[in-house]
């Protein structure tokens, strides 16, 4: 039996996982669940998986949450110190980082130090703190297996190589809603249309992501610590179609890839049992209907998310966290129609045009970036929003 912390249970990656424990009752236990504000749905996943100890940020929510399960309940903790317990001191063997954003960071840096084995989704903390939390996992022992779809795939076209092998990496992109469309169709895009994603189901700030592709800029970044590469050997290749869903290039030539439907739950599972694969209820690939699979280039024009992200690990130290911060205020303000969609990129370049670089080696160096990055994107928000009005 294999015990389980959930951060970000009542997320879209959290909610398949206990889909997948649910499937898998006899080789799962939850023991701990944490959540931002939908109390509802935590209330429900407590009532089903018993989980010894929650946590949420909010000192009210877990008030209310408190005076909602009564004392028959788990504990209930707050904050980031709450996250964190869940994460580190709860009996769990694994820790399924599943918070979306930066909020992600403490709690998976805490169970890296205490060598807990965690299922990683939430690519913000590779990103942000990649140099810290890998020379955490190899201090502490840990396992770091990854849930991201296109790092899972890499995971497993790598197993029986040696690393000496490899040529690149090729991360795989879907281009998201918008792949065909000019600079000018993207000046009119709304939340709306920005949040219909083709292929996947996934939470609305990685939805965003995936439209602008900052989300495959991330995983850029993501990739180069987890298996150790520099970004110039990790390259994207759009892929409408999404059942390649990344390929390890290697020495003589040989790409490996890993095919399937797009659907998050087979990475989940494999991280959640890896050596081993769990049976799912899923429907088969059906290649001879598929027929035809395509492949391009992506447009920088359009999308300049994607090199904004390779120009921050070029640059290194604290640029990367500058530029995680600065994406999700943007993203934050586009959601909210403060700004266009093509203002995304203008904010975050401008953010970290700004910024003065410092060594990202102690989180306090990268949480000052992190802080100091938010303060100035809501500057140049305010600055176009005020442009705006004229
Ligand atoms: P969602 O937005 O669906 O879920 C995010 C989870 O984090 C929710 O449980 C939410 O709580 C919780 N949360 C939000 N803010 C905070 C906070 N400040 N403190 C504590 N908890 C918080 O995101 P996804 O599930 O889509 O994505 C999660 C992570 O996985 C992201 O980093 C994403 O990039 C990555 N990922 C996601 C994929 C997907 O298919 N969805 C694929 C690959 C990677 P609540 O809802 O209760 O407010």
């Amino acid at each position: 039996m294999k015990r389980l912390a959930i951060l970000g249970s009542t997320g879209s990656i959290g909610v398949s996982t206990l889909g997948i424990v649910a499937e898998h009752a006899d080789r799962f236990q939850v023991v701990a669940l944490t959540a931002g504000r939908n109390l509802a749905l935590l209330e429900e996943q407590i009532a089903r998986f018993q989980p010894q100890v929650v946590a949420v940020p909010d000192r009210e929510n877990a008030q209310r949450l408190m005076e909602r399960l009564g004392h028959s309940g788990p504990r209930v903790l707050y904050g980031t110190e709450g996250l964190i317990t869940c994460a580190a001191n709860s009996p769990a063997d694994m820790v399924v980082s599943a918070i979306v954003g930066a909020a992600g960071l403490e709690p998976t840096l805490a169970a890296v130090q205490a060598g807990r084995d965690v299922a990683l989704a939430n690519k913000e903390t590779l990103v942000i703190a990649g140099e810290l939390v890998m020379a955490a996992v190899a201090e502490s022992g840990c396992r770091l297996f990854p849930v991201d779809s296109e790092h899972s795939a890499i995971f497993q076209s790598l197993a029986g190589h040696s690393k000496d092998d490899v040529r690149r990496l090729i991360l795989t992109a879907s281009g998201g809603p918008f792949r065909n469309w000019s600079l000018d169709d993207l000046q009119e895009v709304t939340p709306q249309d920005a949040l219909a994603h083709p292929n996947w189901t996934m939470g609305r700030k990685i939805t965003i992501d995936s439209a602008t592709m900052m989300n495959k800029g991330l995983e850029v970044i993501e990739a180069h610590w987890l298996f150790n590469l520099p970004v110039d050997r990790i390259a994207v290749h759009i892929h409408p179609e999404s059942i390649v869903h990344s390929l390890v290039e290697y020495v003589d030539g040989a790409l490996i890839a890993q095919l399937g439907i797009p659907d998050m739950k087979t990475p989940i599972a494999y991280a959640l049992s890896y050596p081993e694969r769990l049976t799912l209820d899923l429907p088969p690939l059906d290649l001879c209907r598929l027929g035809q699979l395509h492949f391009a280039a992506p447009d920088s024009l359009c999308f300049p998310c994607l090199g904004l992200a390779y120009e921050a690990i070029r640059r290194g130290g604290t640029t990367p966290a500058v530029l995680n911060a600065a994406n999700e205020l943007a993203v934050d303000a586009f959601l909210q129609e403060k700004v266009g969609f093509l203002d995304i990129p203008r904010i975050i370049g401008a953010v970290v045009e700004k910024h003065a670089i410092t060594a990202a080696t102690s989180l306090a160096a990268i949480l000052a970036a992190d802080n100091w990055a938010r303060g100035a994107a809501q500057d140049v928000i305010h600055e176009i929003q005020g442009a705006s009005y004229l």
